[in-house]
C-alpha cells in the first residue's frame, strides 16, 4: 500500500548562522564553524570566488601580521585550515622555513586564504545580499537573484567602504580614483605628474610601484600626506601586546572618551608603514635624487592637508594647507590617486533594520563585547558585526591580529556556551581598566 508522505509546509532550512561577505574575517568564522557539527552555517559573497584586495596585490607586499594569525591557529591549531596545513599540502614547508622570512607576502597569504575557501562546503559565491528582514522569529536575507535564506543569527562581514574625500567626489574617473582599484585601472603614467594622496602603507606601496614601474616613467610623483612625517609601524613585543584579548578586555572597561583617546594613542601600532617598504622606498628615492639622471622626480609633501581640487586644462590643481605652518599651497597633477583609506560602514542591506539599531554618533552600530549589534529585536535573533568595532573593541578591530579570537567569541555566542576555550588568565601587561561601578558613576564630558 502506497503511503502519502506529508511534507512540512516550509522545507527550507533555517540556518543557525548566515555570514554575509566572505573576506578574511568571515572566512575565519566559516573555518571554525566547520569544526562543529552543532552549527548549521552558510556564507555568501557577491564575488565569483575568493579574492583579497586584488587592486592592491603588489607582488612584493608583505603581510603586516604574523602568518600564525591565520584563520584558525590562535584558537584551533589542529585545524585543517591553518597556514601550516597549507604549506605542508603545497609541499612548501621546508622551503618556507629555510627562507627565515620576516613576513609572508600578501600574494602567498591570498593564495592560502583562497586554498582554505576552496576546501569549505559552507561558502556560496555570486550572491549579493540585498535586504534583511525579520519575520516569524527569524532573520531573512533576500539576495539580488531572488534567493531568500533564513537564519537565527547573522554575521555581517562586508568590509570597509573606500573613503573618498568630499573635494574629490566630482572628479572620480580614469584620472582620479581610489587606491583600492589601483592595479585594476589601465594607468597611463608616461610623462604624467602624479599625486598620491595619503601617507599610509597603501600610499607608500603605490609610490614605490610608480617609481619602479616597468612602464615608461612618470614625469613627477608627489606624495602628499596630512601626517607630520612618513612614519613606520611601531613594532616589538610591548607594542604587540595591544593585539591581545587582554588589551581588548581592559579597553572595553574604559569610558567612551578614554577609548577614543586610546585609539588615537595606539594608531601607529596598526597604521604605520611596513619597515621593509620604508627601506626599499627610501633607497629608491635616494637613488633618484643623488645617483642617477632618471626623468622622474619625487616630491615628498608631509604635513599637507588637501582641501580642494579643481580642473586645470587636462589636469588638476590641488590646494592644501600646511598642518604645521598653516600656509596654503597648490600642486598640479595629471593623475590623482586617493590612498585615503577606508571607513567602517553598515551595508545597504541593513537599511530596513536601521530604525531598530542602537547607533553611535557616526551612525555605526553599538556592539557588545561579543560583537553583537544592539537592537530591539527578539533576543534569540543575534546580529554580529565584523570590522564595525573600532570604537567598541579598539585599534585591533580592522586588523587580522585577533580575527580568530573574534570568530570564536561569535561562535560561542551563537551556541550559547564555550565551544572554544577563550579563557586567558596569564596577562603580561596589567592594562589600565576601570571597574564597572566607577564607569556608571562617572560624568563623561560631551
Ligand atoms: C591592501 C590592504 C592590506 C592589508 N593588510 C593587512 C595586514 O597585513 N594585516 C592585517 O591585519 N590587516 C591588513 N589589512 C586590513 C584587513 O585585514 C583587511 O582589510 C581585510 O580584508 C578585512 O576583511 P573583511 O573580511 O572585513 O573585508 P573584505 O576583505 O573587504 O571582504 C568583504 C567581502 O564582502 C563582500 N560583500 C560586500 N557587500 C556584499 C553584499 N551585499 N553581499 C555579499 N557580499 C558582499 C565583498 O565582495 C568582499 O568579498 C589590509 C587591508 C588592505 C586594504
Amino acid at each position: 500500500m502506497s503511503q502519502i508522505v506529508k511534507m512540512p509546509k516550509n522545507t527550507q532550512p533555517v540556518y543557525d548562522l548566515i555570514g554575509l561577505g566572505i573576506g578574511p574575517f568571515n572566512l575565519s568564522v566559516a573555518a571554525l564553524a566547520q569544526s562543529s557539527s552543532r552549527i548549521r552555517t552558510a556564507f555568501f559573497d557577491s564575488k565569483s570566488e575568493f579574492s583579497w584586495h586584488q587592486g592592491l596585490m603588489f607582488s612584493r607586499s608583505v603581510l603586516q601580521t604574523s602568518f600564525l594569525k591565520d584563520l584558525v591557529t590562535a584558537v584551533q591549531p589542529t585545524s585543517a585550515y591553518s597556514f601550516m596545513a597549507f604549506l605542508v599540502e603545497k609541499k612548501r614547508f621546508y622551503d618556507f622555513l629555510a627562507g627565515r622570512f620576516t613576513g609572508v607576502t600578501r600574494v602567498e597569504f591570498n593564495e592560502y586564504l583562497a586554498w582554505a575557501a576552496g576546501k569549505m562546503n559552507n561558502l556560496h559565491w555570486n550572491h549579493t545580499a540585498q535586504e534583511i528582514s525579520v519575520k516569524d522569529n527569524r532573520l531573512s536575507v533576500a539576495f539580488e537573484d531572488g534567493r531568500v535564506e533564513h537564519t537565527h543569527n547573522l554575521v555581517i562581514g562586508t568590509g570597509m567602504k573606500p573613503f573618498i574625500p568630499q573635494w574629490a567626489t566630482a572628479y572620480l574617473g580614469e584620472n582620479c580614483f581610489h587606491a583600492s582599484s589601483y592595479l585594476n585601472k589601465a594607468r597611463q603614467i608616461k610623462n604624467k605628474r602624479i599625486a598620491v594622496i595619503g601617507g599610509g602603507q597603501t600610499g607608500a606601496e603605490i609610490v614605490l610601484d610608480l617609481l619602479t614601474s616597468k612602464q615608461a616613467a612618470p614625469l613627477e610623483v608627489q606624495w602628499i600626506s596630512n601626517l607630520p612625517r612618513f612614519s613606520p609601524l611601531e613594532e616589538g613585543g610591548f607594542v604587540d601586546q595591544v593585539f591581545t584579548p587582554a588589551y581588548v578586555q581592559s579597553y572595553q572597561t574604559l569610558p567612551k572618551q578614554s577609548q577614543r583617546q586610546e585609539v588615537v594613542n595606539q594608531k601607529l601600532a596598526s597604521d604605520g608603514l611596513t619597515p621593509s617598504t620604508v627601506d626599499e622606498l627610501y633607497a629608491e628615492i635616494y637613488r633618484r635624487k643623488h645617483l642617477c639622471a632618471d626623468p622622474c622626480t619625487i616630491t615628498l609633501l608631509p604635513g599637507r592637508d588637501v582641501k580642494a581640487m579643481e580642473q586645470q586644462g587636462t589636469g588638476y590643481r590641488l590646494t592644501s594647507n600646511s598642518t604645521i605652518s598653516g600656509q596654503t599651497e597648490t600642486q598640479q597633477a595629471d593623475l590623482v590617486i586617493l590612498a585615503t583609506g577606508a571607513k567602517p560602514a553598515l551595508p545597504e542591506f541593513m537599511t530596513p533594520l536601521l530604525p531598530r539599531l542602537s547607533l553611535d554618533e557616526n551612525g555605526l552600530p553599538e556592539l557588545d563585547a561579543s560583537y553583537r549589534l544592539q537592537w530591539d529585536g527578539p533576543r534569540n535573533l543575534q546580529i554580529f558585526g565584523l570590522n564595525l568595532g573600532l570604537s567598541s573593541h579598539g585599534i585591533v578591530d580592522p586588523q587580522m591580529s585577533l580575527m580568530t579570537w573574534r570568530s570564536a567569541t561569535i561562535l560561542n555566542a551563537v551556541v550559547g556556551e564555550p565551544l572554544f576555550d577563550l579563557e586567558e588568565d596569564n596577562e603580561l601587561i596589567d592594562w589600565p581598566s576601570v571597574p564597572r561601578a566607577e564607569i556608571l558613576n562617572q560624568v563623561i564630558p560631551a
